[in-house]
């Protein structure tokens, strides 16, 4: 068997640069928040595979219910035979979230960007407009309508020409930059003002089908959407009629310590896209709606061979399930109150550098900053350095330089802890080798 070093060998060999190394780790076996490594190492897990294993690493009941549909039923295609795991999930899924009053639907699909690219085709259907609205920082995937709503350059250049009619704008976290220059109240009337004048200088309200937006970046490196922003917002979509998009991707299923991150703006979405942790790592994801939205959508213009197959559909229902059983939320909101303590603690000690400590429930990240220095390269050496200490993290951010926590929500206090005190002790190594070749 190959050892993590090999591994990387043949991975260079055979598989494309294009496909970026967020991590040197490697993984054979992984249950719960502890991976283990082709060299043997018990890891602990900061990345849950980007936020994917809020459950943990293949949680018994998921892995029984893959089992038990596998030997009876592995696809059909929804369009060709309806089944029980599909109709079963969409039911569960409109009990959770349900979109207003008038009647909530649901369409599976294979991933993150594909839900994002459902959302894109039916709020053009529904409206019968074109122009879609999206932020700087944003993620949304890397399918070429998903690429061109992405914001970060490192993510999409060079893959040009994108999809037209797709228009950006700032997107609103208070942070302490311009907490220094203004109370929150004013950011966001600028904000606001900013968003009308977009309809008066750049494309009219009337053809704007939707806003696509995440309550918080994920990527783009947990920033958080002003509450009265997107409250605000909610109210400009409905009065102009555009439909308002909430990326849930990665703030969903308790990351944010509650089932959606919206859960904490009293906001109700017209449509809303989910995948990532909803299925503890196989490949599914979701688009919910409004049902008279979701029926504008002509049949047969969205869809495919494999979504909502019945081994990822079953995965998800297991998955959900589950997640009710140990009240993820209550989880969630546990242990982003050890991440958020830890990291305010390190920015006390490091605050010329640590700049941001920010993030809504376990989603919690810190943000660098220091003049003439590549913070890009500071983080990835607190990534190495973590790696050498049993470890996996990985980085978030328009420049790279942001250090965020994606733990599976399960963790046991212990682990959780210990991989933070490997964070705190690279941390300090890596600024005092910094500092030193400062010095130099
Ligand atoms: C990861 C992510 C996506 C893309 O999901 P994939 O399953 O990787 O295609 C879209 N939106 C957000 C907010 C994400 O975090």
């Amino acid at each position: 068997m190959n050892n993590t070093k090999t591994l990387f060998e043949k991975r260079k060999r055979l598989v494309p640069n294009g496909l970026g190394v967020f991590s040197p780790a490697s993984a054979v076996t992984a249950k719960g928040a502890i991976v283990t490594d082709a060299d043997g190492r018990q890891m602990i897990d900061f990345a849950g595979g980007i936020g994917v294993v809020n459950a943990g690493h293949c949680p018994d009941p998921v892995v029984t219910a893959i089992q038990e549909q596998a030997s009876k039923l592995i696809h059909t295609c929804f369009n060709v035979a309806i089944y029980d795991a599909y109709l079963d999930l969409a039911e569960k899924l409109v009990d959770l979230f349900p979109h207003g009053k008038s009647g909530t639907k649901v369409m599976l699909n294979n991933s993150g960007a594909e839900s994002v690219e459902n959302a894109i085709k039916i709020a053009r259907q529904a409206t019968g407009r074109p122009a879609v609205l999206c932020y700087s920082g944003g993620f949304h995937g890397r399918t070429m309508m998903a690429m061109t709503l992405t914001s970060k350059v490192g993510y999409k250049s060079g893959c040009g020409p994108y999809v037209p009619e797709v228009y950006r704008l700032p997107y609103p976290y208070y942070g302490p930059e311009l907490a220094q220059l203004f109370d929150e109240d004013t950011f966001v009337k600028q904000q606001i003002k900013e968003l009308e004048h977009f309809f008066s200088a750049y494309v009219p309200a009337d053809q704007i089908a939707c806003v696509i937006v995440e309550v918080v970046q994920g990527e783009g490196g947990f920033n958080v959407l002003s509450k009265s922003y997107l409250q605000e917002l909610r109210e400009i979509c409905t009065r102009h009629g555009i439909l308002l998009v909430l990326d849930e991707v990665q703030t969903g299923f308790g990351r944010t310590g509650e089932w959606a991150g919206y859960q904490h703006y009293d906001v109700i979405p017209d449509l809303s896209t989910w995948a990532k942790s909803m299925g503890s790592g196989m490949p599914i994801g979701c688009v919910i709606g409004k049902a008279a939205i979701m029926d504008a959508a002509a049949p047969g213009t969205i869809g495919g061979t494999y979504p909502g197959n019945p081994i990822c559909a079953a995965a998800s229902l297991a998955t959900i399930n589950y997640m009710e059983s140990i009240d993820i939320n209550s989880l969630g909101r546990k242990v982003g109150d050890i991440i958020k303590k830890r990291f305010l603690h390190l920015q006390q000690l490091f605050p010329d550098i640590i700049s941001d400590v920010r993030g809504l429930g376990a989603m919690m990240a810190i943000e660098m900053k220091r003049e003439g220095n590549s913070l890009h390269t500071l983080v990835k050496e607190v990534i190495q350095r973590c790696n050498q200490k049993g470890l996996i993290l990985i980085s978030a951010g328009l420049h790279g330089n942001v250090i965020r926590v994606l733990c599976p929500l399960v963790i046991s206090e212990h682990e959780l802890v210990s991989g933070l005190d490997i964070l705190e002790e690279a941390l300090k190594e890596s600024f005092t080798h910094m500092t030193s070749l400062e010095a130099v």
